[in-house]
């Protein structure tokens, strides 16, 4: 069997095909006939190449080529099949494809492994259909609770989240059951949804961390006023304040540098009319970096800023944290085994962390997990207009094959 950018594309474009939409791009929400469809065309293309297919309860699928020496350990592979409303044909789908083209690769290239190697077709990760995010990989580690789910009704035709399972032929996981043991490595390649690899002419990143996240709601109170007959002096101008503090935490943001990002995505003004001076604006900021202390120190400055600008211009401020979500690490000796493997390959390749959330974050903390990125042209992503060159998808899939080589058939 010969690893070619063909052979990527064709599959690429056969698991899109299910779940097609007329409006553009590809749409498999969680439990839709596409996306039963779609996993049992996964499950046959499998079973073709003679791995050993099985479903949990709630709709993951996984496909087993079994090891020789060591029965009990299992390095996994793969990503989510589920897609946003008109999707592009890489996110998910390709780390699904990538981990079953290189077992199939390996499988005719060196035969039986020691370990096992397993691809995984995880349920969902995006929270595109139901209010509900990555219960594919939650239900693997068995944090995914019942009670995130019930009563939750789809977004698209209104099914209550059970009803639609069920009617896929799927259940809740059976809580009382033990996590798998087995499961020795956990690694899942995407497209990258960032223009770093791009920018930098890079087609392989390997991802050292996952950032962490903090998002806040800032609301400023001044004073609603008459914006003729209100002198500059006598203002309580929110605007003012807002734009105040924009710029120190923005400018102390890009004095930071990478990986800090910081993001103020959301504005409200009240009342927002021409010749009225705002007396309210609602803000939002995101900030994310891959260090904890790092994401830390910046969100103290950036209130502590807030709250002394907002006292200067006499402007009533609230903050609200709603999101802290702590960067998570990329098992280290993954890491290493996965650029060594890439340097022997000759890919060129770039050690890099990842600004977005995957399955991959859900996993760490109970296996040893590593991610791949393969480059994304302009970084578009969730939307049909997403590209990966073929000759990139190429370099994704050898980057996994030898990974899985170096973990599987070495002792
Ligand atoms: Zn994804």
């Amino acid at each position: 069997m010969q690893l070619t950018e063909e052979v990527i594309v064709d599959m690429l474009n056969k698991l899109g095909s299910y779940g097609e939409d007329p409006s553009g791009g590809i749409s498999r929400f969680l439990y839709s006939e596409e996306w039963v469809q779609a996993q049992q065309f996964l499950k046959e293309e499998m079973e073709k190449e003679g791995l050993t297919t099985r479903y949990d309860e709630i709709g993951n699928l996984f496909g087993k080529f079994e090891g020789t020496k060591y029965p009990d350990e299992t390095i996994l592979s793969g990503s989510h099949v589920d897609t946003v409303r008109n999707a592009g044909h890489y996110d998910g789908q390709y780390g699904i494809i990538t981990a079953f083209l290189a077992i199939k690769y390996l499988k005719a290239k060196y035969g039986q492994p020691l370990r096992n190697l397993e691809v995984v077709s995880m349920a969902e990760e995006e929270g595109s259909r139901f209010p509900t995010a990555f219960w594919g990989s939650k239900n693997i580690v068995g944090t995914a609770k019942k009670e995130d789910v019930a009563g939750k009704l789809a977004f698209d035709n209104g099914i209550p989240f059970e009803e639609a399972m069920r009617k896929a032929g799927f259940d809740f996981r059976d809580e009382t059951k033990e996590l798998r043991k087995d499961i020795k490595a956990f690694l899942e390649i995407h497209n990258e949804q960032g223009n770093v690899l791009e920018k930098e002419g890079k087609s392989v990143g390997v991802v050292q961390s996952i950032v962490g996240q903090r998002r806040f709601t800032v609301e400023l109170t001044g004073q609603a006023n008459h914006a003729g007959t209100t002198p500059m002096g006598y203002r309580k101008d929110a605007v003012f304040t807002a734009g105040k503090i924009i710029t120190e935490v923005l400018t102390e943001a890009k004095q930071v540098g990478d990986p800090l990002v910081c993001t103020f995505g959301k504005m409200e003004v009240t009342p927002n009319v021409v010749n009225v001076v705002p007396g309210k604006v609602l803000l939002t900021i995101d900030t994310r970096h891959t260090d904890k202390e790092a994401l830390v120190s910046f969100t103290d400055f950036a209130e502590e800023t807030m709250k002394r600008i907002a006292k200067e211009d006499e402007i009533g401020i609230s903050i609200d944290m709603w999101m802290d979500e702590d960067p998570v690490p990329m098992d280290e000796n993954i890491v290493n085994v996965i650029a060594n493997s890439c340097d022997k390959e000759g890919l060129n390749y770039k050690l890099m962390y990842s600004g977005a959330g995957h399955d991959s974050q859900v996993l760490a903390p109970y296996y040893p997990t590593a991610m791949l990125f393969v480059s994304s042209v302009d970084g578009i992503s969730h939307n049909p207009d997403e590209y990966t060159k073929p000759e990139d998808l190429l370099e994704g899939v050898k980057a996994m094959a030898a990974s899985l080589y170096e973990l599987a058939y070495k002792e």
